[in-house]
């Protein structure tokens, strides 16, 4: 277990609740940031980061793994210990997201928001702009899993949680999301078409069928 203490939202809500502010890149702690995000990954079973759960309300998002087979083995605890190391080591700087394309949806857990498991739909396709640790600009494409792993950190730096645009919220244990997660994976609903469109499509259907 790290020594790095997550924030919940059953100690500082409010503190997640946050907007994260903008990386300068001149501030003297910002490679230190990146170094307690690293240990934290390193030493725990998540998929990413965002600076603000780990006390750094700054725009920083570690990626460690957004690997869906790994992840899946983890699901049925059929993971090798090197696949239990993996880790991406992402940073992503200041990012924007461009465009967004395509529907997923995931129940998706969050290390500081305890048991609540949430069904979350997000884009397949985003397109996003980001600097790296030298500040360097990047422009690239994050598609399938690591979209989902990405978008629920990109929520994060303006204070939002999974549980908040979840179409459904349960209360299970580590160890029962494990398990349930082996009858609802991860699951493609489109990988082309405009995000937004999709979504305002799917609630029409899900209307139509409760009425
Ligand atoms: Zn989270």
């Amino acid at each position: 277990m790290s020594d790095i203490k997550v924030v919940t939202i059953a100690d500082n809500e409010e503190y997640l609740r946050q907007v994260s502010l903008p990386v300068d890149f001149n501030d003297k702690s910002l490679k230190k940031d990146i170094a307690v995000l690293d240990k934290y990954c390193k030493e725990e079973e998540v998929l990413a980061m965002a600076a603000v759960q780990l006390g750094i309300p700054k725009r920083i998002i570690y990626l460690k793994n957004t690997n869906l087979d790994i992840v899946n083995k983890i699901q049925d605890d059929s993971v090798s210990l090197e696949e239990k190391n993996y880790n991406e080591a992402r940073v992503l700087i200041n990012p924007v997201i461009i465009s967004r394309e395509g529907l997923t949806d995931y129940w998706e857990a969050c290390a500081s928001c305890l048991d609540n498991f949430g069904h979350v739909r997000r884009p397949y396709k985003i397109m996003l702009e980001y600097f790296d640790i030298d500040g360097n600009k990047h422009r690239e494409i994050f598609e399938g899993f690591e979209a989902t792993v990405l978008s629920h950190e990109y929520d994060h730096l303006d204070g939002i949680l999974h549980m908040d645009i979840a179409d459904e919220v349960f209360v299970m244990k580590a160890e029962d999301r494990k398990k349930f997660r082996l009858e609802h994976g991860y699951n493609i609903v489109s990988k082309t078409g405009d995000y937004e469109e999709l979504m305002k499509n799917s609630e029409k259907t899900k209307n139509k069928a409760k009425s």
